[in-house]
């Protein structure tokens, strides 16, 4: 008897300290374990974002990556089991947001794109452009208080940026006036801030109230950049987690020891691509599971 109990508690240890492989972190409100309703996974892409959210079947997929990761990125939507893209969204003309578009396009069907409309000269952003009216793909532009409700569950993604009249004259206009999206489902929230930046979060926080900017997981502005993710936009968002997207070593000095100080403060627990490879949240709507490659 003695044994068996003490060969339990030495599986049970060394379960805490091994994992199963992937490490999985448990945020209970109220439950251990969530349901597998809704899925978000910041993938690792390198210095490049592309965030894929699943529910009931459905795939949206917010920005594709460098071109240089798109065959990656193609491999790794189809090991995932994507089939069909029913959505795709393009924060920013960027070409580490917009350099899988073209790989996307042509291995996906794709429902629906929704674009900032910020038209750039690019050949990337030209070709994406040509792709999509070739293959005749519903196009739209995406301006705060719109709404993407998709599931039968009352998911949805609320638009918070970019606002009319666009940003001009900042540091990058293109940044500026990224797509920013609070993804809510029942009484779960992450805010998908993609590459916004100080006038970005500032505007945000003049025109909206702070139960609509608050968020248990924030996607990190910018790849942790120190010219976004402020102090104030912080406190607003008061994330318990927070992830980054960059690759281990890139020419910018991501991430930024200012925002790292900046997220630790507010208490968020920190999670990103270069360390922990693909990060998935797994949630029901009430609690939420971290799932990291690393
Ligand atoms: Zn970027």
């Amino acid at each position: 008897m003695k044994k068996n109990l003490l060969l339990l508690v030495s599986i049970f240890l060394c379960l805490l300290l091994v994992g199963c492989g992937n490490k999985t972190d448990n945020k209970a409100l109220g439950k251990t374990v969530a349901q597998e309703k809704m899925t978000v996974t910041v993938l690792d892409v390198g210095q490049a974002d592309a965030i894929l959210l699943q529910t009931e079947g459905k795939n949206i997929l917010v920005d594709s990556g460098l071109s240089d990761s798109a065959d990656k990125l193609v491999a790794e939507l189809k090991k995932i089991g994507v089939k069909k893209v029913d959505v795709l969204i393009a924060t920013h003309p960027h070409a580490d947001h917009i350099g899988g578009m073209n790989a996307v396009l042509k291995n996906f069907e794709v429902g629906k794109i929704y674009d900032s409309g910020q038209v750039t000269t690019s050949k990337m952003y030209q070709k994406y452009l040509k792709t999509v009216k070739e293959k005749k793909i519903p196009f739209a532009l995406l301006r705060a208080s719109d709404r993407i409700e998709f599931g039968s569950d009352g998911a949805v993604l609320e638009v918070l940026g970019p606002q009319e009249p666009l940003l001009k004259d900042t540091r990058s206009d293109l940044n500026a006036n990224s797509i920013v999206m609070r993804l809510v489902y029942k009484h779960f929230t992450m805010m998908l801030a993609a590459d916004a930046t100080s006038e970005t979060e500032a505007r945000i926080l003049q025109a909206f109230a702070k139960d609509k900017v608050r968020s248990q997981i924030l996607k990190v502005a910018h790849h942790t950049s120190k010219y976004s993710n402020t102090a104030a936009w912080l406190e607003a968002v008061n994330p318990e987690v927070a992830i980054a997207s960059y690759s281990k070593e890139n020419e910018y000095g991501f991430p930024h020891q200012v925002t790292l100080k900046r997220l630790s403060k507010v208490g968020a627990k920190y999670y990103n691509t270069a360390d922990n490879g693909n990060v998935k949240i797994i949630t029901d709507g009430e609690s939420y599971q971290i799932k990291t490659d690393k």
